[in-house]
């Protein structure tokens, strides 16, 4: 285990930061590394394996949505959720940026201490613990945690009563792009009975916490979730608890991080006084867009529309639902497929190094192809549909039922997919023997990234 030496804010250096500007270089990196990856394969030659999925990871990209965290959410201090992108580099980058950790799991803990972090700094955030994890958590001194009804009470009492407890609450998360308050959370009637037994059992009542479900976009969950904590705060005081800290969780996205962080401030500024500690428990925020995925097309069916004659194209890659796009089926992601390199000349779009925004879906159409190939899909100028799938032999593992582009793509070509770096490699499989552990390739558009990991 090492010492993590966390770098203070006067460190963070680049108060210059502008955001286009950032895009646009971290938009040439990922591009350059893409390209340079691929072309060091060649599909029709390589040995077994070698023109699998990989990643981009542009790690100048996490170290920005943290400075954007400080900016807008000064007073509450993150604990990444690393269920959401266990990556290393990721948790090295952020811990030494002084972010604590949100873990579900023993395996979660394990990591983090070992990279150096102090058991204070991270939060055992899963309401119904396995014992034998608890028991492990009380040897390594990680004293927060959360729980939500009295069995868990119980077994705190028993196997770890010097817990920091959180008393999670519901929330009403309807508005969350995959809710939790389904499985967790004590409605605001059970939490006085809970209380009263962490009363009677002598155990630790340390804040409140609550999630308004992963993705939300209701600022209001989190204004009626801050007024509901306050009560809670309020009758654990008045039975003689001293709580102190309230973590409002995750479910921050990037789209409308600015707007939630001026409802959460203001719900905070009215109901929690400067002396409470607010820490929350955002994962895809932080991981989300700093991740590429970019595949391999390894097969290519026509389908020929018996009425019309119209012909469509399957397109089959190296990754799928039972790998790094799991996020379809357990986080209801629509993966956009954009071209990363194609083989033919007169065609080849290779990834715009020059455009931030650039995305051949529904395209439209495009002018005819001056290539002859007889199988050349786009002959006749009009925009090709096809159908994305991964590599097993599961009907379900479908990337996309539709995508429409001006381009052909082949049997070796390479699509890319930007923003996958939440929910996506941590939750792959093994199915029908594929690999569910893809090479992640690291840049950093922030030198202040670079600096922190000697990139
Ligand atoms: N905390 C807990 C307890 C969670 O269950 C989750 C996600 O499921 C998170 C934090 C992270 O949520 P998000 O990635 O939406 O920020």
């Amino acid at each position: 285990e090492q010492e993590i030496n966390c770098i203070s804010d006067h460190d963070f250096g680049r108060n210059d930061y502008v955001p286009n500007n950032a895009a646009k270089i971290a938009k040439e990196m990922i591009g350059a590394a893409l390209q340079k990856h691929i072309k060091s394969v060649n599909p029709s030659e390589c040995e077994a394996g070698e023109e699998d999925a990989f990643f981009v990871a542009d790690i100048g990209e996490v170290y920005r949505q943290h400075m954007r965290w400080k900016k807008n959410l000064p007073r509450v201090t993150p604990h990444y959720a690393i269920k959401c992108n266990p990556d290393p580099v990721v948790l090295q980058l952020l811990a030494t940026l002084g972010a604590g950790f949100d873990c579900a799991s023993k395996a979660e803990i394990e990591q983090v201490l070992k990279i150096g972090v102090d058991p204070s700094r991270i939060i055992y955030a899963q309401p119904c613990k396995t014992k034998s994890y608890l028991r492990y958590t009380a040897k390594q001194n990680v004293r927060q945690m959360t729980f939500d009804n009295t069995d868990e009470l119980y077994k705190v009492k028993e196997l770890c009563p010097e817990a920091e407890l959180y008393l999670r609450i519901l929330t009403d998360d309807s508005a969350s792009l995959c809710r939790l308050s389904n499985k967790f959370g004590a409605s605001m009637e059970n939490t006085q009975e809970l209380l009263e037994l962490a009363k009677e059992l002598d155990l630790n009542i340390a804040g409140v916490a609550f999630h308004v479900g992963s993705g939300a976009t209701d600022t209001a969950a989190f204004v009626k979730a801050v007024t509901d904590a306050r009560d809670v705060f309020d009758r654990a005081k008045a039975l003689g608890f001293a709580p102190h800290t309230l973590d409002v969780g995750g479910g921050f996205v990037s789209e409308t991080f600015e707007e939630t962080a001026d409802v959460l401030n203001m719900a905070l500024e009215a109901h929690m006084p400067s002396s409470i500690r607010i820490i929350a428990e955002p994962g895809r925020y932080y991981t989300s867009s700093a991740f590429t995925l970019a595949c391999n097309v390894i097969a290519r069916r026509t389908v020929e529309d018996r009425e019309t004659g119209e012909k469509s194209y399957m397109l089959y890659l190296n990754d799928g639902v039972y790998g790094n796009f799991s996020s379809i089926i357990f986080d209801h992601q629509h993966p956009i497929p954009q071209i990363l390199s194609t083989s033919r000349k007169q065609n080849n779009y290779n990834y715009d190094l020059s455009s931030s925004t650039e995305s051949l879906t529904d395209s439209g159409y495009t002018s005819a192809s001056e290539d002859t190939n007889s199988t050349d899909p786009s002959i006749g100028g009009k925009a090709i549909t096809y159908s994305i799938w991964g590599p097993t032999c599961d009907g379900i593992d479908c990337i996309s039922e539709q995508w429409k582009s001006a381009q052909t793509v082949d049997v070796g070509d390479w699509l890319y997919f930007e923003d996958m770096g939440a929910y996506t490699k941590c939750s792959a499989t093994k199915f029908n023997g594929f690999t569910d552990k893809h090479e992640t390739i690291y840049v950093s558009s922030e030198a202040g990234a670079s600096a922190v990991l000697g990139f």
